[in-house]
């Protein structure tokens, strides 16, 4: 009789499990509902699962008070390897991690603007021939992809991505042929919110609400409600990225008007920066990390275009945080380097107009981790893999 399996990948438990095995090893069973707040019983379980599949084992260690000696937990840190792809509009990076999240490996192609299919194959060709040379003998089990747009959770298939121009492309099908391994892939900003569950501050191990707000090319939200990555229906969410902030502003990618990205994503500061230096260098054209770096040089015209995003970032969050109510909300990107021009801004803005602040208590902060698409791939192969 095959045994049902009832664990559901979308539930973040074991994530913030193995994140604080990996962190406080060894630790025992008591420690971990301690810390958690979880009952015995589900960690038992998620324990179990964890040490039929050798992810995880036990050992004695410490010294014995006198009664039972209790069993702590390790990282079995070399039973596997996984990989993990992130899919960007210019630059597509890949990275080999051991099953401590620990990131051996690490490269960047850029992203070819030809033929999908062709260009998905010529990177699978990369990562085949980097193992080849590096990891011959390794065994490695999943690879975990994060990609700018929305995906089809059962198929692997990217249905839409705007900011790519890529639509219905088989993702999984085609890696998973190139590869011979099993491949998960996960929208960019749901992957971004599984990087802080598996490598953010242990302080919020408790934290169930969080909204990710993932600044790039694009602006995407990845949410963990009620302790589960919220997916919605079948075709993952795109998130809030396409709520409309103003009804005549500038066309989108998507072909509607004003959407929060046109306002926020980095896309959107270049341009208005583009704007600001109207009468010099036309052909010129800035990264949002040179605009980060002239701002913080006293460029003002960088710090403007910067101000400006961070008024729509609050302006886009305060709209989301009345509807849902996090606990924590992480922006992460590029931008979130800049903390120290936009932080300021986009907590005053919140603060201005949100209706609850003397109830809802509202962290706003930026991410922890840095490359969150790729980072939050580790764990996307991790889960789906045990
Ligand atoms: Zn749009």
């Amino acid at each position: 009789m095959k045994m049902i399996d009832i664990h559901d990948i979308r539930n973040i438990n074991q994530t913030v499990l193995l994140h604080l095995i990996r962190e406080r090893q060894p630790i025992s069973r008591a420690e971990i509902a301690k810390l958690t707040g979880l009952r015995p019983g589900t960690i038992s379980s998620i324990v179990n699962r964890l040490i039929r599949k050798g992810v995880i084992y036990e050992g004695a260690e410490g010294p014995s008070s006198g009664g039972r000696k209790p069993t702590y937990l390790f990282i079995n840190s070399e039973s596997a390897y996984v990989l993990a792809v992130s899919i960007g509009v210019r630059e597509t990076t890949y990275a080999v991690s051991d099953f401590t999240g620990r990131i051996m490996t690490e490269k960047a192609i850029l992203t070819s603007g030809g033929d999908p299919t062709a260009f998905l194959k010529s990177l699978a060709a990369d990562i085949r021939a980097m193992i080849s040379s590096n990891y011959a003998r390794a065994n490695f089990v999943a690879v975990g992809v994060s990609v700018p747009g929305l995906v089809k959770r059962d198929t692997g298939e990217l249905i839409v991505s705007p900011n790519l121009e890529w639509n219905n492309l088989p993702v999984k099908k085609i890696l998973e042929k190139e590869l011979q391994l099993p491949v998960y892939v996960e929208n960019d900003a749901n992957a971004a919110a599984y990087s802080e569950l598996w490598y953010g501050p242990l302080e919020e191990i408790k934290v169930k609400t969080l909204l990710y707000i993932l600044v790039v090319d694009g602006l995407g939200t990845g949410l963990i409600i009620n302790g589960e990555l919220h997916v919605g229906s079948q075709v993952g969410l795109g998130g809030f990225g396409h709520m409309s902030i103003e009804p005549n502003g500038e066309v989108c990618s998507c072909g509607r008007r004003g959407c929060w990205e046109t306002l926020a994503s980095d896309s959107a500061t270049v341009a208005r920066y583009h704007r600001l230096m109207s009468n010099k260098n036309d052909s010129e054209s800035f990264s949002i990390s040179e605009i980060i770096a002239r701002a913080n040089r006293g460029d003002e015209k960088a710090v403007t275009a910067l101000r400006a995003t961070a008024e729509f970032l609050g302006e886009g969050i305060t709209s989301i945080a009345h509807g849902l109510s996090p606990e924590i909300i992480v922006i992460g990107g590029e931008i979130s380097t800049a903390w120290n021009l936009i932080g300021d801004i986009v907590k005053e803005k919140v603060k201005s107009k949100y209706l609850i602040p003397s109830v809802a208590k509202l962290e706003i902060r930026p991410s922890s981790v840095p490359r969150p698409s790729l980072f939050g791939a580790i764990p996307i192969a991790l889960q789906n893999y045990f």
